[in-house]
């Protein structure tokens, strides 16, 4: 069996150690006779693997006891919605700053509910290749909380700080901040934040699980006739069992967060090794004069490399060796074109060396 090195955005990279305690446990886990697949998700047993999941989760990022942590489905664009729909009540208005795709959609969503919309920040008029400075935003005091996205994971581009939510008149909303593509890469201070969420298929786990960390005072305070299944005070209530969890994917999860525990040393490490990789593939592209990246250094996204050859023409060939030399997804999102490679916590210091050797050999032969 050979594992080749998978640059994929996401669903993304696992780490093997991970896959194969999920081989060695899959058909009888811990001595029951049953996968964690075939178990209630009311047994002891899966709501022991759920309580240790959340209680390493909080561990790895030092969430503090007045945040709740859900473990939900529907991916991070059903976050677009329930987030103004938990938060804004009826009417109700929020800030975003757009830095790309997903913040984009983000407040697309929450406009399609109705809800006024206020942009307080923006870097569409650079190209989105640099995120507006904290002096430059504007925030609406009327709007209830301000959303941004750490990573935009198309564009590849990063905030390298914190925005402060904070009004002219000096008042302080909540931050709302989809951390979908760089959540676990690096130590955060979750109590700057309202609400966290993520889409589990990159650096947590496999697709189908999301999650969400809410401050308990933004809790209860939903849309009227919400369904309950987008009511975050009721599935915080039924410790996200308001249905039948994603079981699968809620144990994986927690594998990764021992993985990060145990065999890579916790976050602070992670960031140490994200930064490492990062710095790595961005020296070897600058260095080129065949491969180019046009992110603001400063916003370059660790997680997320984007990058087009000086001839286009070589796109195609240039995606076919890599898959032979065994570096698989490198294709940018359909949307942009060129090259993407994703480096997230799972991918190996290896790997990215192994893509360096790859395209300054490539270079060499082609360029
Ligand atoms: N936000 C960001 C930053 C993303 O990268 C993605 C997916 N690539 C999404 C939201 C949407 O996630 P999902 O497919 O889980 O809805």
């Amino acid at each position: 069996m050979t594992r080749h090195y998978n640059f994929c955005a996401g669903p993304a990279a696992l780490p093997a150690a991970v896959l194969e305690r999920a081989r060695s446990e899959l058909l009888d886990f811990h001595g029951r006779g049953l996968s964690v697949m075939e178990m209630s998700h009311r047994s002891d047993d899966f709501i022991a693997i759920a309580e240790r999941t959340e209680a390493d989760l909080r561990q790895l990022l030092s969430i503090p006891s007045n945040y709740k942590v859900l473990f939900l489905q529907g991916g991070a664009s059903m976050q677009f919605a329930m987030l103004p729909m938990n938060l804004l009540g009826k009417g109700g208005s929020a800030n975003f700053i757009q830095t790309g795709i997903w913040g984009k959609k983000a407040l697309g969503e929450a406009k399609r509910l109705g809800y006024s919309c206020h942009l307080a920040g923006s870097s569409e008029a650079n190209g989105h290749v640099a995120v507006p400075e904290q002096h430059t935003l504007a925030l609406s005091r009327d709007a209830a909380y301000l959303h941004y996205t750490s990573n935009e994971t198309i564009g590849g581009l990063e905030f390298n700080y914190t925005p402060q939510a904070q009004c002219a008149d000096g008042s302080v909303v909540p931050l709302v901040c989809d951390m979908s593509s760089n959540i676990l890469s690096g130590p955060i201070n979750v109590a700057d934040f309202g609400v966290i969420y993520a889409g589990a298929q990159k650096n947590i786990g496999p697709a189908g699980l999301t999650l969400v960390i809410v401050r308990d005072d933004l809790l209860g305070n939903a849309l009227p006739g919400t369904p309950s299944l987008f009511d975050y005070q009721l599935l915080a209530e039924a410790g996200s069992m308001v249905n039948t969890p994603p079981t699968y994917a809620w144990y994986l999860a927690g594998l990764v967060f021992q993985w990060l525990k145990d065999d890579m040393g916790g976050l602070d490490a992670m960031d140490v090794l994200n930064q490492r990789k990062a710095d790595k593939l961005y020296a070897a592209i600058d260095a080129s004069g065949f491969y180019s990246n046009p992110i603001a250094p400063p916003n370059r996204s660790r997680m997320n490399v984007p990058f087009v050859l000086a001839d286009a023409a070589l796109d195609k060939v240039f995606l076919n060796e890599a898959d032979e030399a065994g570096l698989l997804n490198l294709q940018g999102h359909r949307s942009v074109g060129g090259m993407r490679a994703s480096l997230y916590n799972a991918v190996t210091e290896e790997a990215v060396d192994a893509l360096i050797a790859f395209m300054a050999d490539f270079e060499q032969r082609r360029g």
